[in-house]
């Protein structure tokens, strides 16, 4: 305030109504914003725990999903236990998930263990073992019993991830109604269109998206299945096209995640080249999605889904 001679009705022209009331000792009664982080991990290109959780309430998240990855193929080595870890340490920030390396054979002890210590879901699944494996549909077996939400890194090409998504995902969601699959990465949100190019041209599509994507009809057909939006690839998915992401986000607001998978050290692009991704991620959201949509993308949903709410 430059000038405290203003007349009222001048100062509230000035500054705007939010701030007026702040002036006047009333508190606005706009709910403030619920959010839960989707996708993050502890040692993202090198990110401590204490830098980790900075990310967390820097980007205004009440709570975020740890996901560990037990195989460096996947870019970032973090096991259960030091998830688990962070959970100790941090309870009302942390949701902790569980990651087994798929290629050893203890794994279906190892799973129901870290049932026993306190995980709520499986994830990331990101070892180069195609989605028809049958290693991945005996991990899906096991944790279906417990209802668990499952996060895949879906990357088609050589050196991919869960390769085949287009054959092999619709028949696991058929033969796993309990099991809740969470769509994430380059070939998920490819096929946010019709038109999907190669791997090996791009794994990042821009432009126009065309109607009719695998995605609008995995999402409308199937309860057990959810996309989160992090990473440049949900961004992008969304950005390329705002005009079919506003519908997209309408259509499938149930089905929807906030989500960061970002490395950058304070939620607001610390140490990371390009700025917080989830800031990005959030200002978009805000800008083509209405209220409700956003409430449940930022919290709703996956409060459900991790039976929160
Ligand atoms: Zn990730
Ligand atoms: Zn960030």
């Amino acid at each position: 305030m430059k000038n405290l001679l203003f007349t009222r009705r001048e100062f509230l022209k000035t500054t705007g109504t939010v701030s007026a009331f702040a002036w006047f000792g009333i508190k606005p009664t706009a709910k403030a914003r619920r959010i839960i982080d989707c996708h993050l991990h502890i040692k993202h290109a090198g990110r401590d725990l204490p830098a980790t959780i900075a990310h967390i309430e820097g980007l205004g998240c009440e709570k975020a999903m740890l996901l560990p990855l037990e195989d460096i193929a996947g870019g970032v080595f973090l096991t259960t236990d030091e998830v688990l870890e962070a959970y100790r340490q941090y309870p009302q920030r942390v949701i902790p998930f569980c990651h087994v390396d798929l290629r050893r054979d203890d794994f279906e002890r190892r799973i129901r263990a870290y049932v026993a210590a306190g995980c709520r879901g499986y994830g990331e699944q990101k070892q180069q073992i195609p989605l028809n494996d049958p290693r991945i549909v005996r991990m899906l077996e096991i944790i279906s019993e417990y209802g668990w939400p499952c996060t895949f890194h879906f990357q088609d090409g050589p050196k991919g991830f869960n390769q085949g998504i287009e054959q092999y995902l619709e028949p696991l969601l058929k033969q796993f109604p309990r099991v809740k699959f969470i769509g994430h990465a380059q070939s998920w949100w490819s096929h946010i269109s019709a038109d999907v190019p190669p791997p090996n041209v791009s794994l990042y599509p821009k432009g126009k998206v065309k109607r009719g994507g695998l995605l609008d009809r995995l999402l409308a057909d199937y309860e057990n299945i959810y996309g989160d939006l992090s990473a440049g690839s949900g961004y992008n998915s969304l950005a390329r096209d705002e005009k079919f992401a506003a519908g997209f986000l309408r259509r499938h607001r149930k089905k929807l995640l906030f989500a960061s998978d970002c490395p950058c050290h304070d939620g607001k692009g610390a140490n990371w080249k390009g700025g917080c991704i989830g800031v990005k991620t959030i200002e978009l959201l805000e800008r083509i999605a209405d209220a409700k949509t956003r409430d449940d993308i930022f919290y709703n949903n996956a409060a459900r889904l991790l039976g929160l709410a």
